[in-house]
């Protein structure tokens, strides 16, 4: 087992990690940082929560440290550009944890928030620049901005750029940056798009290193999916958080209309929640943030960006109350439990319309998620549900609650409300996979 002494760090980086309590390298740091001091490009295929901050900011404030030299105004010797808010000041904080025994100046510069302070922060230079590609290009097209001297460039999450259509942005960033400096490229997963892009920003002989198998982080986490229906959903979760061992957990939805929903509906429960979205201020997602941290706040209800890198310890549950629709999103909702080698428990709510991305996550995981009939809300898959689709709750507001149908378990595959509607043959049709029918994911060598 390598150990942090292996690595070649200077001593008050070594001692900063040994500060935080750290004994070992992760594998991305094992395999990371050597190479990174030792200048070389790398791309590295690894998500949040395998300590990848770490493996970048060491590097990069050990080279700051040993090139000594101050930054030119407006100017940024190293640059990470990260997807959202969230992320950019949890990689400051980063460098602040690591940073703490060498005087390094950084800077974090992101939307929502007034320019003015960051165009103060930025005006004598700073060694290391954290931003947001929307906000970083807003300011050099002000000129106030200026990484022609750059020596670092990072670009994080390059595949959560991608998707949330940042690429412009980032291209127009990259175009003007120095030809002769030393490039960094994560990315949790590889589409073509990320990586004809890693081919354009990285030189030719860069390393490439890859840590995440999601399974690795999914392999820590007690999966479950429950069977309910989507109007039966906030039921079951209020059921579900009268259990006292679910101590601090995220729960994820598609919208932002249904995360505040979710959490006023929790809130009115009596249980303290709090939702956070891309609608909320800067401000107020921080301080939902740091409430949830400070354990003030027992539910988060999020959507998949702003949850994003969120790196809470103590999470003790995940509750899809949807589905992601992406297989990706869903690795990344979980592991957002099971943070530093802790265990965690995540839990699906899926409906029969989820069944597909159900399918689809477990296909990506190579794994079946176990069902968990055992609560009063269960639905067997192929079940239609008692309302309607036009008559839903998420499409009409709120109003058919008369139906509600929620007074008792339901057998598998029997039971709750006769469908009213033909068509889909009731339970056992295609996405009736359930216990019986085997799981989907057996039935298909690899994903479409
Ligand atoms: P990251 O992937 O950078 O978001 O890091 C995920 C979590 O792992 C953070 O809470 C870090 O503080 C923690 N961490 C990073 N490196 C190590 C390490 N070598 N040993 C233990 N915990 C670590």
């Amino acid at each position: 087992m390598t150990l942090f002494s292996d690595l070649g760090l200077i001593e008050p980086l070594y001692r900063a990690v040994a500060a935080e309590g750290y004994t070992s390298p992760t594998p991305i740091q094992d395999k990371a940082i050597p190479r990174l001091l030792a200048g070389h490009d790398v791309l590295g295929i690894a998500q949040t929560g395998t300590g990848k901050t770490a493996a970048f900011a060491l590097p990069i404030l050990q080279h700051l440290v040993k090139v000594n030299k101050r930054p030119a105004p407006k100017s940024a010797r190293a640059v990470i550009l990260t997807p959202t808010r969230e992320l950019a000041l949890q990689i400051a904080d980063g460098f602040a944890t690591y940073g703490k025994f060498v005087g390094i100046k950084r800077t974090v510069i992101h939307g929502g928030v007034s320019e003015k302070p960051q165009i103060a922060a930025t005006a004598n230079g700073t060694d290391v620049l954290i931003a947001t590609p929307g906000r970083l290009l807003d300011l050099m097209n002000q000129r106030r901005i200026d990484l022609s001297s750059l020596e670092i460039f990072v670009l994080d999450e390059a595949d959560r750029m991608l998707d949330m259509g940042f690429i412009r942005d980032v291209q127009k960033i990259v175009r003007t940056l120095p030809k002769e400096r030393q490039t960094l490229l994560f990315s949790a997963t590889m589409p073509d798009a990320v990586s004809s892009l890693a081919k354009s920003l990285l030189r030719t002989q860069h390393e490439r290193i890859e840590v995440t198998p999601p399974s690795t982080t999914v392999e820590r986490i007690a999966q479950k999916v429950m069977f309910v229906s989507r109007e039966n959903k906030r039921h079951l979760l209020a059921d579900l958080l009268k259990d006292g061992a679910i101590l601090r957990a995220i729960v994820f939805t598609r919208t932002k209309h249904c995360a505040n929903r979710v959490a006023e509906q929790l809130q009115k429960g009596g249980i303290s929640a709090d939702a956070i979205h891309g609608n909320k201020s800067q401000n107020a997602r921080q301080r939902s943030l740091s409430s949830f941290k400070a354990g003030e706040t027992r539910i988060l209800v999020a959507t998949d960006i702003a949850a994003r890198g969120i790196d809470v310890d103590g999470v003790s549950h995940v509750i899809n109350f949807e589905m992601p629709v992406e297989p990706e999103s869903y690795v990344h909702r979980i592991g957002r439990t099971a943070r530093a080698g802790n265990e965690g428990i995540a839990i699906s709510f899926c409906d029969r319309e989820e069944m597909s991305a159900l399918r689809a996550i477990e296909r990506s995981i190579r794994q079946p998620v176990p069902v968990d009939e055992k609560h009063a809300y269960h639905a067997a898959p192929g079940a239609r549900s008692t309302q309607p689709e036009g008559e839903r709750e998420e499409s009409r507001g709120n109003t058919n609650h008369r139906g509600r149908n929620h007074n008792g378990p339901k057998k598998p595959g029997g039971g709750g409300g006769r469908p009213r509607r033909s068509g889909g043959g009731g339970g056992g049709g295609r996405d009736g996979g359930g216990r019986d029918g085997g799981r989907p994911w057996e039935n298909r060598s690899r994903a479409a």
